[in-house]
Formats: C-alpha cells, sequence, structure tokens
C-alpha cells in the first residue's frame, strides 16, 4: 500500500485513535469495531488482502463511516451503570424491558479488569471476555419475546454471569412462576467466578433459591436436567449449530448463537423452533466471538 495512498492514510488516521488497533498487515473490519461483539487480540489480527481496486473502494466508504468507526462502540460508554444505560437506551439499542433489567445489574460486579461502563467487550481471563452491553443488550431484544416470568432459558458460555443475571431479571420477575436460567460455562474457574459475581451483586438468593443454576459442563452438548428451553443463548461462535442445542429447544423457543470459525467470518444466526417442532433459521449480524470450543483449545490460545 503507498504510503501517501487514501486506504495508508485512513490506517494511519484509524490506528491512531482505535483503542485496540489491529497489527501491522492487518485491516480493520466493520465487524472489528461496529459490532463490538467479544474481541480477542488474536481475533482483532485477522489478515486478508483485498486488491488494491476493493480496498480503494472499502477506504472510500470507511472515510465516509469515520466517525462512526469512532463512536459506535464506545459512544454509549458512561460513568456509572445508569448512565451506560441511559446512553445505550438514548442510542435506541435497548427497549424499556432491556433497559430496566440492565439497571438492575451492575456491570461493575462482573467485570474483571477495565472501565465496567464502557460499551466494549473486556477481558476476563482463560481466553474469555465479556461481550460489550450493547451486544447484550441486542441479543436481550432477539430474546425478549421469550424472556417472559416463568420461562426456562440456558445461556451456554456463560463466563462473568453478568448475562445470566439478566435472564433471571426477565423470567423469576413473578414470584409465583417457575422461571429458571442455567448458566453453564466449561471453565470451572470462571463459574466460580460467576457464583462470585452473583453474591457482589446481592443476586446469591437467585442461586440459593434454585432459579439459577451456573454450572460447569461442555455447553455444547447443552443442559438436559433443565431442558426444554424457551430460550438459549450462547456466547461463543461454534463452528456449526451443536443439535443438543436444537432438541433442548422448546416449541415456540428461540436459540441466538453466533456461528462461524475461530477468527473467521462468523454470523449471529437466530433460530426458532414453532408450535409444530419446525425449526427455521435467520442471520442477524455478523459478529466477532471468541469459540465455542473444548477447555484444552481455549486456554492453549489464551
Ligand atoms: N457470555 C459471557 C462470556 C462470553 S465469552 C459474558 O458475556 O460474560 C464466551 C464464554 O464461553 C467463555 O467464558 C468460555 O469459557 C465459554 N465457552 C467456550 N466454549 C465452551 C463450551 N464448549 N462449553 C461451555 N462454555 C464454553
Amino acid at each position: 500500500m503507498p504510503p501517501g495512498s487514501a486506504p495508508a492514510i485512513l490506517r494511519r488516521f484509524t490506528r491512531a485513535f482505535h483503542p485496540n488497533p489491529p497489527r501491522d498487515g492487518a485491516k480493520f473490519t466493520s465487524r472489528t469495531s461496529v459490532r463490538g461483539a467479544p474481541l480477542t487480540r488474536q481475533h482483532l489480527n485477522i489478515t486478508r488482502t483485498p486488491s488494491n481496486r476493493l480496498l480503494t473502494k472499502r477506504a472510500a466508504l470507511a472515510l465516509l463511516c469515520v466517525p462512526s468507526i469512532f463512536t459506535m462502540a464506545w459512544r454509549s460508554s458512561g460513568a456509572t451503570n445508569d448512565e451506560l444505560i441511559d446512553n445505550l437506551f438514548a442510542n435506541e439499542i435497548a427497549s424499556d424491558a432491556v433497559q430496566s433489567a440492565m439497571r438492575s445489574c451492575d456491570r461493575k460486579n462482573y467485570v474483571v479488569v477495565g472501565d465496567a461502563y464502557q460499551d466494549s467487550p473486556q477481558t476476563i481471563g482463560y481466553g474469555a471476555t465479556i461481550s460489550a452491553p450493547h451486544m447484550h443488550a441486542h441479543c436481550l431484544s432477539m430474546l425478549e419475546d421469550q424472556l417472559v416470568p416463568g420461562a426456562r432459558v440456558l445461556d451456554v458460555g456463560s463466563g462473568t454471569g453478568y448475562l445470566t443475571a439478566l435472564f433471571a431479571s426477565f423470567v423469576t420477575a413473578e414470584e409465583n412462576k417457575d422461571g429458571v436460567v442455567v448458566g453453564i460455562e466449561h471453565i470451572p474457574q470462571l463459574t466460580a467466578m460467576s457464583v462470585e459475581n452473583f453474591a457482589k451483586d446481592g443476586k446469591e438468593h437467585m442461586l440459593a433459591n434454585g432459579k439459577v443454576e451456573l454450572v460447569t459442563g461442555d455447553g455444547r452438548l447443552g443442559y438436559p436436567p433443565r431442558a426444554p428451553y424457551d430460550a438459549i443463548h450462547v456466547g461463543a461462535a461454534a463452528p456449526s449449530v451443536p443439535p443438543a442445542l436444537i432438541e433442548q429447544l422448546a416449541r415456540g423457543g428461540r436459540l441466538v448463537i453466533p456461528v462461524g470459525p475461530e477468527g473467521g467470518h462468523q454470523e449471529l444466526r437466530v433460530i426458532d423452533k414453532d408450535e409444530n417442532g419446525a425449526v427455521t433459521e435467520r442471520t442477524a449480524m455478523g459478529v466477532i466471538y471468541v469459540p465455542l470450543t473444548d477447555a484444552e483449545h481455549q486456554l492453549k490460545n489464551r
């Protein structure tokens, strides 16, 4: 790329302002900054070499989008949990119900390092991240119709437990209904951390009364003891949709799952099972997530 060319200038300009720039030779993708899905250094370093013509076309497009490159993923950040949610809501990312659930869980109780009220993913160790708040808001919005009091929810790759707690605030809202949320995580230290996080957030009663279960296991197999589930969320990208998750989806239920290769093109899929058991699928958006994999592989790559 010639140093004075539009792509080169754009690249230097973008790198100067981007809080997490890819290494030399890697390119920025709109998915990296716009979607704000869980990112790892490894994922940011996806290298592709498009032709010069394509690059120039992309640079022109990117120039038009420069303000959003700098602001999309971070514009909803706040100084407090309430301010973060105010900003998400002002940006019309979240509905009223999603908003009040997100107010009821203080993200600082789930974040290990970094600014809990920044609208971006943060590392939680063990090769995992907590997703950006706007990504959690999107996933909650996609599952909102299923998240009625009394519903059963499975959160695969529950990590910090933050999203699991958000699900619980929807489905356990009415005392007399038996809503239940299972968070399944394959790194035992993360499961233990999520239990502590629930306590920090004043939610240990949800674990004590069995409305929330935080378990260690391979989420690719689902969690048969509490199936079927009205809503299943997967917080890590699967190479293909695990059949057990479709099997454990209730009629009228919805599964939201990122699908695609590790570090490659991934899509957030929305899979519905209707009242007759027929399954349909659509793609909601392009995303970048850490892989849904085995623990050994995950820990090797961190
Ligand atoms: N949803 C969580 C964590 C997202 S990161 C949050 O936002 O806080 C993805 C998580 O999936 C990681 O914690 C990772 O350890 C977990 N994971 C990856 N493969 C898994 C598998 N096969 N079974 C269960 N959990 C898995």
